[in-house]
C-alpha cells in the first residue's frame, strides 16, 4: 500500500495540541503505518529546506495548529499549503485564534512596552526591544517579525477542515485519521465536530425559562453538579459553542469557556453569548441591571476567550 504523508507544524499555541497527537498513544503506531510524517518539527529533525525540496502538493494532509503572529508562521503557512493537498487547522487556535488572539486587545509596541520593560520581573535597563534585525560581529542576526495582529489560519491560507478544541479530543483526532484513511472525509469547509451546541450534548438538569439575579466565578461557589451551571450564575459558554467534546468541564462541575467555537449556524460565538447572557439577568431596573452586569468580570476575555480573531470584531482599535 502507498502510505500517505502528514505534516504537523506548530505556530503561536501553547504545545497542547502536540500533546495531544501523542495523546492517542497506542493508535500511534496505526498512523505510522498508515502515513509517513514527512515533517514534525516538535518531534522529528526535518528542518524547512527539506520541506521547501517537496513537490507542490505531494503531502497528504497538514494538520496545522497554532495562530499566525508572526512572519515566520506565515511563511511555513504558506509554504505548507503550497505542499499539502488537505490542510487542517488543528485545534482553537488555528481555527480562530484562540487565546494568543486576545492579544488583539493590544498591538506590537503595546505588548512589547509590557513584556520587555513594565512587568515586575523585567530587568532591561536600557528598555531594548526586540528588532526584526540586529548587526552583531558575525554578521546579521534575524527573527521574525511579530505582528500588530493574530490571525486565524483561514485568514492567511486556505483551509480544507477544522478540527476544534483547546486541544482537540483524542476522539475526534481518530475520526478525523479515520476518514483520511478511508476517504470519507465530508466536503472541504467542514468542522469535524457535531452541528449542534453544547447544550444539546449536556445532561444537566435545565429549567425551560432561565434567569439569573447574580453571577459568579467558579471559585466561588461548589455548584450543584446536577443542575445547568448557568442557572447557578456561573458563565458556561454552552449555548454559543458547538459539541463534541462529550462535555469533559461540565462533567467536573466546571463551565464551559467555549474551545470548540460556535457551530455552523453561530456567525458570532462572543456576540451570541452576550445576547444570552442578557436574555438571562432578571430585572427592569437599570441599576439593578447594571450591578450585575459588573459582575462579569473580562467581558471580551470572557465572551471572545477562543475566537477573537476570527469574530466580527477581530480586534480592538488601538
Ligand atoms: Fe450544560 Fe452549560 Fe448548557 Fe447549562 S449552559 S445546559 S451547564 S452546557
Amino acid at each position: 500500500m502507498n502510505k500517505l504523508k502528514f505534516a504537523f507544524y506548530w505556530a503561536a499555541s501553547c504545545g497542547g495540541c502536540e500533546i495531544a497527537v501523542l495523546d492517542i498513544n497506542e493508535k500511534i503506531l496505526d498512523l505510522a503505518e498508515l502515513a509517513d510524517i514527512v515533517f514534525w518539527p516538535v518531534a522529528l529533525d526535518f528542518k524547512y529546506h527539506h520541506v521547501e525540496a517537496l513537490e507542490d502538493k505531494s503531502i497528504d494532509v497538514c494538520f496545522f495548529n497554532g495562530a499566525i503572529r508572526n512572519s515566520e508562521q506565515e511563511r511555513i503557512a504558506h509554504l505548507l499549503r503550497a505542499k499539502s493537498k488537505v490542510m487542517v487547522a488543528f485545534g482553537s487556535c488555528a481555527c480562530w485564534g484562540g487565546i494568543p488572539g486576545l492579544g488583539n486587545v493590544s498591538n506590537q509596541a503595546g505588548i512589547f512596552e509590557r513584556v520587555y520593560r513594565t512587568t515586575p520581573s523585567t530587568a532591561n535597563a536600557d528598555g531594548v526591544l526586540p528588532q526584526p534585525q540586529t548587526e552583531v560581529p558575525e554578521g546579521e542576526l534575524e527573527i521574525p517579525e511579530f505582528y500588530d495582529t493574530v490571525r486565524a489560519l483561514n485568514q492567511v491560507v486556505e483551509v480544507e477542515y477544522y478540527l476544534p478544541g483547546c486541544p482537540p479530543p483524542v476522539d475526534l483526532i481518530l475520526q478525523a485519521v479515520e476518514a483520511i484513511a478511508t476517504n470519507q472525509l465530508p466536503p472541504p469547509g467542514a468542522t469535524i465536530a457535531p452541528e449542534k451546541v453544547l447544550c444539546d450534548e449536556c445532561e444537566r438538569e435545565k429549567a425551560e425559562e432561565k434567569s439569573v439575579k447574580e453571577f459568579k466565578r467558579p471559585w466561588e461557589i461548589i455548584p450543584d453538579p446536577e443542575k445547568c451551571l448557568l442557572e447557578q450564575g456561573l458563565i458556561c459558554a454552552g449555548p454559543a459553542t458547538r459539541a463534541g467534546c462529550g462535555a469533559a468541564c461540565i462533567k467536573v462541575n466546571m463551565p464551559c469557556r467555549g474551545c470548540f467555537g460556535p457551530p455552523a449556524d453561530i456567525a458570532d460565538q462572543g456576540a451570541k453569548l452576550l445576547s444570552a447572557m442578557s436574555a438571562l439577568i432578571d430585572s427592569d431596573d437599570p441599576e439593578e441591571v447594571a450591578r450585575i452586569v459588573e459582575q462579569i468580570k473580562d467581558p471580551l476575555g470572557t465572551f471572545y476567550r477562543f475566537g477573537l480573531p476570527a469574530s466580527l470584531l477581530q480586534r480592538t482599535r488601538t
